[in-house]
């Protein structure tokens, strides 16, 4: 059986490590590649690697990095349809939704072929007379991108073309679940001209995590994932003394108010809440609906669409984006976390939720070994129970129902995770309110999953991130540069009297 490898230097090399993880196709069931979790030494070589290129690619002028980046752009477009099917295989999403992740990650590409623009530092003439002062966006070394199951190639993209075309070198952990995508973009780089030790790869769980959190050789820590871990990842790093963004869970809430377009409104909350399984951290699971009037007509909306949804293999022979209509929805990751979501549903029913359309035991055809779970949708759900605390990351929507805006307000706000939130309103003043008072990250107005473009940055508030900076954008650009000030005098413009030693704070004139 195929076992992916490492990506080291340029080279794709075996582990020889004796702990193996399984990758399974979800939609089927089937083992179809393993992968070896990596040792404390191949992470140590993997960041040698990385650590002995950084100082010729460190220097490399950024427009060439930026060419290099063109061309990896103009590669995945080539091979976009091919990492397609390789994510919706291992991940299980539907063909066109794999299709989105890899447009999505692409984007950050394009905005990183600016880099040239983006690194630019600051230039004052004359802060005081015949001295200037300008600033530098210096690379900082070998950093560190550790990455979940649910985007194997848009989330990985937040991090290493940002990291890259500033100077940086990278050592990317991608998921153990679905790990193809990783060697894929690396081979890619490559063919785009990266030099080799640049971009490295190292298969693996845990034990690799703690060494790319306390090698000395790494400066800066990106990681995507649960909060538990997140948490973690950004207190060992930092003790380490390390640069860290750690993005954490989710449970985004929308609030539906009585005057919003229900029509716009349900179909917007039907594929936020279901989409890739609700495997998203900008998934929609919980609807405030604003009055018993709106909850009871999108109660029915809903029930209505999810009658309609077809559940199955994100890609098949007779359900490919060419050969008919897709499904809409596929299985999710494994059959672990199929039996965690039913566990909620349980959860909920014995905790007085209503359940409306059970997703549990759902059969799909020709697939009875896929890890499917279908719609799900509880109703007069209320804040203390474990459907609405916790993230389920699977296609559960729930919907709280309440007597006006301020009270939904206080509930996101009360929420322990804070990724993103949205509105359904035609009321400008109530949107504008909501925009300023809502503490989430990210925030929609009539858009169900506010997910912002590769040019803004993305991130949430409270528990959803840990540190300062958010992923790509300007502060992608902060966080994989720091800033050097020089301030200069020339001889030639000096005027003999400065040349006295001066004992107190330098002041200019
Ligand atoms: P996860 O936390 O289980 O794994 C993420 C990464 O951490 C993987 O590479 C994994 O190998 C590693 N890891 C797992 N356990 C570890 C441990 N004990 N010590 C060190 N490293 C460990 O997350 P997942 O199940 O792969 O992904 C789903 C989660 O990611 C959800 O909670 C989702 O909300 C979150 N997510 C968040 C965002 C965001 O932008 N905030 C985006 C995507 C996913």
């Amino acid at each position: 059986m195929e076992q992916i490898k490492n990506f080291i230097g340029g080279q794709l090399i075996d582990s020889q490590s004796d702990r193996i993880s399984s990758i399974f196709n979800p939609a089927t069931g089937q083992e179809i590649r393993r992968v070896a979790l990596s040792t404390v030494h191949e992470t140590k070589h993997a960041i040698e690697s990385a650590h002995l290129a950084f100082n010729e690619w460190s220097k490399t002028s950024p427009l060439k990095r930026a060419r290099i980046m063109f061309k990896f752009k103009s590669l995945l477009e080539e091979n976009c349809d091919r990492l397609a099917r390789l994510i919706s295989e291992e991940h299980g999403k539907i063909y066109s939704d794999a299709v989105g992740e890899l447009t999505r990650g692409l984007e950050v590409v394009e905005f990183v072929c600016g880099m040239p623009h983006l690194q630019k530092g600051e230039h004052s003439a004359n802060v005081g007379t015949g001295v200037d002062s300008h600033s530098l966006m210096q690379p900082l070394g070998v950093c560190a991108g550790i990455t979940p199951f649910n985007f194997p190639a848009m989330v990985p993209m937040w991090m290493f073309p940002i990291a890259l075309a500033t100077g940086n070198t990278f050592v990317l952990k991608p998921s153990e679940k679905d790990p193809s995508l990783s060697i894929e973009l690396a081979k890619l780089l490559q063919q785009a001209g990266l030099p080799d030790g640049v971009f490295n790869v190292v298969q693996g769980d845990k034990e690799a995590v703690d060494v790319l959190l306390t090698d000395p050789h790494i400066h800066a820590v990106s990681f995507v994932g649960s909060t538990p871990i997140a948490e973690y990842v950004y207190t060992t790093a930092s003790a380490h003394g390390k640069r860290c963004q750690a993005l954490g869970g989710a449970k985004n809430h929308s609030v539906l108010m009585p005057d919003a377009d229900m029509d716009m409104a349900a179909n917007a909350i039907m594929g936020a809440a279901f989409g890739a399984a609700g495997e998203r951290c900008m998934a929609l699971s919980v609807v405030l609906a604003v009055g018993d009037e709106i909850a009871d007509e999108l109660v029915e909306k809903l029930q209505q669409q999810i009658s309609q949804i077809s559940v199955g293999p994100g890609i098949n022979d007779g359900m490919g984006i060419s050969k008919g209509k897709e499904n809409d929805m596929g299985p999710v990751i494994s059959e672990q976390h199929k039996a965690k979501i039913c566990d909620y549903i349980r959860s909920g029913v014995e905790q007085g939720a209503k359940l409306l359309v059970d997703g549990r035991g759902y059969q799909v055809a020709g697939y009875e070994n896929g890890y499917f779970v279908g719609p799900t949708l509880f109703d007069y759900v209320t804040p203390d129970m474990k459907i609405y605390k916790e993230e389920i990351f699977g296609p559960v929507l729930v919907i709280v129902r309440v007597p006006d805006y301020d009270t939904a307000l206080k509930l996101v706000n009360h929420h322990e995770y804070g990724n993103g939130a949205a509105i359904f309103t035609r009321d400008g003043e109530t949107a504008r309110q909501f925009s300023e008072d809502v503490q989430a990250g990210m925030v929609g107005v009539n858009i169900p999953i506010p997910v912002p473009m590769a040019f803004h940055s993305f991130g949430g508030w409270k528990r959803s991130i840990f540190g300062p900076l958010n992923v790509h954008g300007n502060d992608g650009v902060r966080f994989y540069t720091r800033m050097k000030t020089v301030t200069s005098r020339w001889p030639a413009s000096v005027r003999l009297e400065h040349h006295d030693s001066h004992f107190v704070m330098p002041t200019m004139e």
